[in-house]
């Protein structure tokens, strides 16, 4: 539930390229919320590639340390990364995660009620800080002189748990904010969890993923997540039904590799990379942030979708408990798309950034 604050007071962390652009948008349609959220108050933060370059630090400590001691959470634009790998340089978005252990990547995926296309509304919980990505890789020579490499791969049991249980809270809180507003979702149905994972053939690492997650609502002894529909998936065949029938995903969870993959591919559901939001979480805080990157090609001409960094912001207010602002957001984007009279050109218009953010604030 949310927290009785007088403020909310939030690190905006432009980065690069497009990012500056698109920031705003979020500040802009926060402010314009009024009454209905405590007073945002935005704290500009440092980070980036551009700031690597100046400055010889892609994160500087101070930009950590406000995060830590005086935000309620935090906007991230974009960051910029060079295509081989520089000297001292790492990307500070991933480093961020680590240190304000942002251990879930949360990415909605939805269609538009009422426009052509497939329907959507899936949440995808991918888990941020293990499998593959902790990157131990290494590289042998056999005796005939030809290459082998081996990745390890890590799962845990707390990783996996807490994750699990960041699926199952976010499934409820959905059904509640579906029982709130009717009209918002096609989905009719008790919440629903679903576990990707490759258990049939990983059973060691994969196996003990979805038992981990399953345990989560199987073993809670006070039946919390009684009320949710627990299924599972092998990856590939989730593909498939992910691309045939998106509309029988609710919340779906998945080990870092899988969760990355099927995110893109969820993406491509409903149009524009510009459209796509996503939050990182962990147990104290969230940080907002759009899935697209950079986008050097369209820099500096004022034509970037703000719709994903809208929605973002719109992720950030639910999560820390303000749904109903949330959904107000989401409404008026929704509203925006519907009419079709405002929009960027990665969605076949003419329109700048600003007057995107114009026409939801306008709706709001
Ligand atoms: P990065 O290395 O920064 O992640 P990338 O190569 O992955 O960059 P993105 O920045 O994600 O690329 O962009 C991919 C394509 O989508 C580009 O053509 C870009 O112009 C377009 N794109 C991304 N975000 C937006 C947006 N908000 N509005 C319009 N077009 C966008
Ligand atoms: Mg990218």
């Amino acid at each position: 539930a949310a927290l009785k604050r007088s403020t909310l007071k939030l690190g905006m962390i432009p980065a690069d390229g497009i990012g500056r652009e698109v920031l705003p948008a979020a500040q802009r349609v926060l402010e314009a919320l009024g009454s209905s959220i405590p007073k945002p108050e935005f704290i500009p933060l440092l980070a980036g590639w551009d700031h690597f370059t100046k400055f010889g630090t892609a994160l500087p400590e101070e930009t950590i340390q406000v995060l830590k001691t005086e935000c309620d959470g935090a906007m991230f634009g974009a960051v910029s990364s060079p295509s081989n790998k520089v000297e001292g340089y790492s990307s500070p978005i991933v480093a961020l995660r680590k240190h304000l252990d942002l251990y879930a990547n949360i990415r909605p995926v939805a269609s538009v009620p009422g426009m052509d296309g497939k329907q959507v509304n899936m949440v995808i919980v991918r888990e941020n800080t293990e499998c593959l990505y902790v990157k131990q890789e290494k590289m042998e020579i056999l005796p005939d002189g030809s290459k082998k490499a081996v990745a390890i791969r890590q799962i845990t049991e707390r990783a996996s748990s807490r994750i699990g249980r960041m699926a199952f809270e976010l499934a409820l809180k959905r059904a509640e904010e579906r029982a709130a507003n009717p009209g918002g979702s096609f989905w009719k149905g008790p919440p629903k969890v679903t576990i990707i994972h490759k258990s049939n053939v990983l059973s060691v690492t994969d196996g003990l993923f979805r038992e981990t997650v399953r345990a989560v609502k199987e073993k809670d002894a006070s039946n919390r997540y009684a009320s949710v529909d627990l299924e599972e998936q092998i990856v590939d065949s989730m593909v498939y039904r992910l691309f045939r029938e998106p509309e029988i995903f609710d919340v779906t969870v998945a080990p870092n590799l899988y969760g990355d993959i099927i995110s893109d591919g969820a993406a491509a559901l409903v149009g524009s990379l510009g459209l796509v939001p996503s939050i990182n979480a962990g147990d104290n805080f969230a940080m907002g942030e759009p899935v697209h990157g950079s986008a050097p090609d369209i820099e500096g001409k004022g034509i970037a979708n703000p719709i994903a960094t809208i929605r973002s912001a719109a992720l950030l207010l639910s999560h820390l408990g303000y749904t109903a602002p949330a959904a107000r957001i989401n409404a008026a984007v929704n509203s925006v798309l519907l009419e079709g009279k405002v929009s960027t050109p990665d969605l076949g218009g003419k329109s700048s950034t600003n007057e995107v953010i114009d026409a939801v604030i306008n709706k709001l």
